[in-house]
């Protein structure tokens, strides 16, 4: 089958045939359907976050089931699935505590070293990203790193749901448990910040304060359910959301970026008792700098992982959000390309050129 493999960091992604394996206890083989591209993508060809060569990028992706390996009784073949980073042992401490984005023991859902791998290419072993790989028509993956759909969900939107999408609801309705009337600063509006804006929106929120710097995407924050937008090209955004709540700032505020800076502007647009929620990735040892006297008032600022999806509960219901005209995907997904031109893809993320692209494997 083909694949984009990335070879070297900072190069270009091939295309070549890679060969998988076939499903062994526990595992499941998929029939890609469309897998999006994410910046977490261009983080990991660029070398900032450790990955080993050759490996199989893609990790927001959807298909349908093709095979199951012994043991499976989740899935059968035929069922509709959208695949997840967030791959949950099951048994530990944090998947037996209702935490399973954060499961502890993810060695357990790999093979053995002593097994042969999933993925290889010339008899040698490619890496699996994020136990997904959804660069390449087909995905063998661990069961639990997949959920059921509805067969009426388009995969092309389903695919969104699972990351930029799940990140951005998970953020507001896990991490942050919104209540109705609270409100809401979300910086960055791409996939992941108009996810938490229509979650938020969603949710009940009271004022759902969007910032970028691209006005394009301010008015697709506008349309999706952002109250006020903030171009911090135009103005400071701490004071805009300040002036927005009547001084006192947000209950929430999400860094959908990653960046230093964001975070400090997130927590001093927070209100007292407020929560800075840091849903971007960032390089592992990079710092952020906030100052003491805005912790006093019992202010907070917590990770996110993938919006503390459960997402098995979580992407059925987004995919009923979505069939029932109250989330929208169809404005989030901007294009479709074939696999042979998914590096036109990524340049194209680079620039900062629309929301979502998806590599559409019924265009090759
Ligand atoms: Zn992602
Ligand atoms: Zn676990």
């Amino acid at each position: 089958m083909k694949a984009a493999l990335l070879k070297e960091f900072g190069a270009d992604l091939v295309i070549e045939d890679v060969t998988l394996g076939n499903p062994a206890h526990n595992e499941v083989r998929v029939q890609v359907a469309a897998t999006g591209l994410c910046h977490t993508d261009l983080h990991f060809m660029r070398g900032h976050l450790p990955l080993s060569v050759p490996a199989v990028l893609g990790h927001e992706t959807a298909g349908i089931v093709q095979a199951v390996g012994a043991g499976v009784n989740y899935l059968k073949p035929g069922d509709h699935v959208i695949g997840c980073l967030s791959a949950f042992c099951g048994c530990c401490d944090m998947c037996l505590s209702g935490r399973p984005s954060i499961c502890e023991d993810g060695d357990s859902l790999h093979r053995n070293s002593d097994e042969p791998p999933r993925l290889s290419s010339g008899g040698r072993p490619v890496q699996q990203f994020m136990n997904l790989s959804g660069f390449a028509e087909e995905i063998l993956v661990h069961e639990n790193a997949l959920s059921k759909v509805d067969t009426a969900m388009p995969l092309d939107r389903a695919a969104l749901i699972g990351c930029g999408v799940m990140t951005g609801w998970g953020a507001v309705t896990r991490t942050a448990q919104l209540r109705a009337g609270e409100s809401v600063a979300v910086f960055g509006c791409g996939a992941v910040g108009l996810s938490t804006i229509q979650a938020a929106r969603l949710a009940g929120a009271l004022n759902i304060i969007a910032v970028d710097l691209n006005v394009d995407r301010l008015a697709m924050a506008r349309k999706l359910g952002a109250t006020h937008i903030v171009n911090p090209k135009e103005t400071d955004p701490v004071d805009a959301i300040l002036a927005e709540t009547g001084g006192k700032g947000v209950e929430y505020a999400f860094d959908a970026v990653g960046n230093p800076k964001l975070v400090e502007q997130c927590f001093l647009s927070t209100r007292k008792g407020g929560t800075t929620i840091m849903i971007g990735l960032m390089g592992l040892d990079e710092k952020v700098a906030l100052p003491f006297g805005h912790f006093i008032a019992e202010r907070k600022v917590m990770g996110c992982d993938m919006g503390s999806n459960q997402f098995r509960v979580d992407m059925p219901r987004l995919a009923r959000l979505y069939m029932d005209g109250r989330l929208n995907l169809d404005d989030m997904l901007t294009d479709r390309l074939p696999l042979s031109r998914i590096n036109d893809g990524f340049a194209a993320l680079d620039r900062g050129e629309g929301i979502r692209t998806i590599i559409d494997f019924g265009l090759e």
